[in-house]
């Protein structure tokens, strides 16, 4: 049944999340005399300067406005109900979804997605609500896929096993469209068997000498769960399959850096490529949805894009949550995170 995914709509919903201020950027509010440089009204951001008093709340540098924007009070309930159970429905349906976590390290990613102690991620809630569907299903048997892979320098890396096989192929196949041969598919049933693998995974991002923390900023996490949907009444119907895929993107910073030499420079370009290549991705996808026209779609730019080119295109929706901090420390790469998902959104 892959016709209806050939030339669907692909829908691009940008949202922002701004997280709670530390205590370090809490320390450091008297170098500016406007420290919290967020003002937001409804679904827009405003920036305002850090550094003017001419008014109580600093000067306007730039408006932007977006499908939503979530202030530091939002839970990760609250936002996996926005950007990530509309993705639930859809893959019980058969269809794909992908919701990417964007920002600077230490801007909110891994606590939106995977969560911090006793606090559930959209990787959980989402798991919660893929379990929830398949034993309320009633004329069809729901079975739930997970992998969990790594792409670090261009090299995809598998999660889900022991043996770490380093650096895994992208193939299109006619029938199931995007595969990895040789990744670990593991069929889940119950959420703490979701908490273990992921906890297991995470553990697992030590490329970096420095440890998993620091690998986790460098890399890209990308967590797909394959929905297969059967009818109970009718064994030789085909059924559906749908993937939701959950990503937890390197830190944009290394995007933008450019003294780092050698080896972390050939990170900061393979970081740089897969964010542009997504962003170009995106936008093209975004264009054909306006105009109509056929518009070419860099997805071969990166090993990211080429991995998820069937969560993109096609009748797919795409969620992207651009993490930020409050703080004036991090006025620049605040700036470069709100253009850089304004530019996602489809105009
Ligand atoms: P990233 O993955 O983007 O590098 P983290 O998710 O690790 O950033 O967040 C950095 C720190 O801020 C962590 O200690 C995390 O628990 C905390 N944090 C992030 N977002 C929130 C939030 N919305 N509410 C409370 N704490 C948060
Ligand atoms: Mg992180």
């Amino acid at each position: 049944d892959e016709g209806r995914k050939e030339d669907g709509e692909t829908s691009i919903v940008v949202s922002v999340r701004v997280r709670p201020e530390t205590s370090r950027e809490i320390s450091f509010r008297g170098k500016y005399a406007n420290p919290l440089p967020i003002q937001i009204h409804n679904d827009a951001v405003i920036l305002l300067d850090p550094d003017t008093r001419s008014t109580d709340h600093g000067r306007r540098q730039r408006d932007f406005v977006f499908d939503h924007v979530f202030t530091e009070s939002a839970s990760n309930e609250a936002i996996f109900r926005t950007v990530a159970l509309p993705l639930v429905r859809r893959s019980i349906e058969g269809y794909n979804g992908t919701c990417f976590a964007y920002g600077v390290t230490g801007a909110g990613k891994t606590y939106t997605m995977i969560g911090s102690p006793g606090v559930r991620g959209l990787i959980h809630l989402t798991a919660d609500a893929l379990f929830q569907a398949r034993n309320e299903a009633v004329d069809s048997k729901i079975t739930i896929k997970m992998s969990f892979l790594e792409i670090y320098n261009e090299h995809l890396c598998d999660l889900l096993t022991h043996t770490r096989n380093m650096n895994l192929d992208i193939v299109e196949d006619p029938h199931k469209g995007i595969c990895v041969p040789g990744l670990t598919e593991q069929e889940i049933s119950t959420t703490s068997q979701v908490t273990t693998l992921l906890r297991q995974g995470q553990a697992r991002r030590s490329t970096a000498p420095t440890g998993a923390n620091e690998a986790s900023s460098r890399s890209h996490a990308v967590l797909q769960f394959t929905v297969i949907s059967r009818p109970l009444d009718d064994n030789s119907a085909p059924g559906h399959i749908g993937k939701l895929s959950l990503i937890d993107l390197a830190g944009s910073e290394r995007a933008a850096a450019t003294e780092n030499r050698g080896l972390r420079m050939t990170e900061g370009a393979a970081i740089n490529r897969s964010l542009l290549a997504l962003s170009n991705c995106i936008n093209a996808l975004g264009d054909i949805q306006v105009t109509g026209r056929k518009v070419f779609v860099p997805y071969r730019d990166s090993k990211l894009t080429r991995l998820l080119k069937d969560s993109l295109g096609g009748n797919t929706e795409t969620h992207m949550v651009a993490n930020i901090p409050p703080s004036a420390l991090y006025f620049e790469e605040i700036l470069n995170t709100l253009k850089y998902a304004y530019r996602a959104k489809s105009i």
